[in-house]
């Protein structure tokens, strides 16, 4: 049965009572950082609109032969959008094809749902194909998009949705939540850690844990210093770094940044958002400069804005890495 998360339960009573009242509108756009629960969310309402027995908080009942279906993943009003990898693009066909589902109608007489993750994974030609679809909505339509960079998304597709914006967590409940998940992790200091590394977004630091992240980040990080100081290879460091996604990368690489122009430009003692990487960052500032490293935080930016579909990832790190080991100007 699938629930909203403990820091959602505002937005999901906003979002059921306008069910309730028959308030609801055609398309919703779900926005706000990664890892806040925005698709977890996206699929409890879902699931609680198609069943035919929900409860009265609005959950799916989890046994009713729409919510089988759901949990089999073959509920014939759903059609779920999302690119066949990480940061690749959703065909234009895929999205072609909503308005064939919303033409035909729905075969358990309720709502016909289609859902689009992330809605920046669309490329122009699918968006405006989708947005036909948004002019003409049939009764019983319902579009989720989802989209934690909206600022990527056509501004015709942004005005027709319903904006829904997902708020940072409360700590107190993103802390429990995240110790329930991980309950192999006994120090509550690395709880604090992973969620202040993930800017409080509770899913994001749950995948960090689970992939290792902390010990591949300060091997990346390690590595990263090694380049800019001209003892590794930009290069092979592009080729790990790409590993990661070039959403999470850049995530990654530009938080750094601004931690070593605050280490530069601010008085001491610093507050930096990644303290446990003090020590590697202390040991580049004295060689960078400020203007310089602003202008790599911009290029970090820009490559950011395309990394969802329409970038090589191996070739943009590349492009990044080359040119931060050109950054320091003290050690060569
Ligand atoms: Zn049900």
């Amino acid at each position: 049965m699938k629930t909203s998360l403990p820091w959602q339960t505002p937005l999901w009573d906003g979002l059921i009572a306008r069910v309730r009242t028959g308030n609801f509108p055609h398309a919703l756009l779900f926005t706000g950082s990664v890892g806040y629960g925005k698709s977890v969310l996206a699929e409890a309402l879902i699931h609680g609109l198609l069943c035919q027995f929900p409860a009265d908080s609005g959950t799916a009942c989890g046994q009713c032969q729409s919510c089988r279906l759901l949990a089999a993943g073959t509920h014939p009003d759903l059609m779920w959008l999302e690119p066949e990898e990480a940061g690749k693009a959703i065909p234009v066909d895929r999205i072609r094809a909503t308005s064939t589902f919303f033409a035909l109608k729905g075969q358990y007489g309720g709502r016909q749902i289609v859902f689009i993750n992330p809605a920046e994974a669309m490329n122009r030609h699918a968006a405006n194909s989708l947005l036909k679809t948004l002019e003409e909505p049939t009764e019983d339509a319902l579009l989720i998009l989802i989209s934690s960079q909206p600022s990527l998304l056509l501004p015709t597709i942004r005005s027709r949705c319903q904006q829904v914006v997902f708020p940072r967590p409360e700590a107190q409940l993103s802390e429990a939540w995240l110790q329930a998940q991980l309950s192999e992790v006994k120090e509550s200091a690395t709880i604090k850690n992973l969620l202040a590394l993930s800017n409080g977004a509770p899913l994001a630091a749950q995948a960090l844990h689970e992939t290792g992240g902390l010990a591949v980040r300060h091997d990346l990080a390690s590595q990263w210093v090694e380049v800019a100081e001209g003892r590794a290879d930009p290069l092979a460091c592009a080729k790990q770094w790409s590993e990661l996604g070039l959403p999470k990368a850049t995530r990654w690489l530009s938080s750094w940044v601004m931690d070593l122009i605050r280490l530069k430009s601010g008085a001491d003692p610093v507050v930096i958002t990644n303290g446990d990487l003090r020590p590697q960052l202390l040991k580049l500032v004295t060689g960078l400069e400020l203007k310089r490293l602003f202008a790599y935080l911009e290029q970090i930016t820009e490559t950011a804005r395309w990394a969802n579909g329409q970038l090589n990832a191996q070739l943009a790190m590349e492009d990044l890495m080359v040119s931060w080991s050109r950054q320091h100007i003290g050690l060569k």
